[in-house]
């Protein structure tokens, strides 16, 4: 998708206090959405990336049907990480792979793998695992942490 055509329908309500909060996030959008098929960008799509400094919101949206979360935490990662995180999450859009609460482990497993597979034959490269703890995301056991650039 043309950056022009995403900001418009997509970042139209960040405020500049957004973009400083979020400015990994939003340079991660900078870098990754040009490289997306349309199949990215469903209608009704709403992708959510809150300020750190939202204590909470409440917003509608007409004909809402799926939303891209992104979270505050991952302002925290190396850019080369937030790119993956927004790459492999538009992947699961294209895959249609929202997380189903009857799926196993296993499933999720894999899901993740295939999702991994396609953000990165959209030429975006996975990080390896952070050294210290072995996970891709190892803010999610205990943010903050301050360790995050491991592995970068
Ligand atoms: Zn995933």
């Amino acid at each position: 998708m043309e950056w022009t055509d995403f900001e418009k329908r997509f970042l139209d309500h960040m405020t500049p206090d957004d973009k400083d909060y979020r400015s990994k996030t939003y340079e991660a959008f900078r870098r990754i959405v040009p490289k997306l098929p349309d199949a990215a960008f469903p209608s009704g799509l709403c992708i959510h990336a809150p300020s750190i400094l939202d204590s909470g919101e409440v917003w509608s949206m007409e004909n809402l049907q799926m939303v891209v979360y992104f979270a505050p935490h991952i302002e925290q990662y190396p850019q080369a990480r937030v790119d993956f995180v927004v790459a492999h999450e538009f992947a699961h859009v294209v895959r249609g792979s929202a997380s189903r609460p009857t799926d196993t482990l296993e499933q999720e497993r894999q899901d993740e793998e295939e999702t991994d597979s396609l953000a990165e034959s959209w030429g975006i490269a996975k990080p390896p695992a952070c050294k210290q703890c072995g996970q891709f995301y190892p803010a999610r056991s205990g943010w903050p942490n301050p360790d995050v650039s491991a592995g970068q």
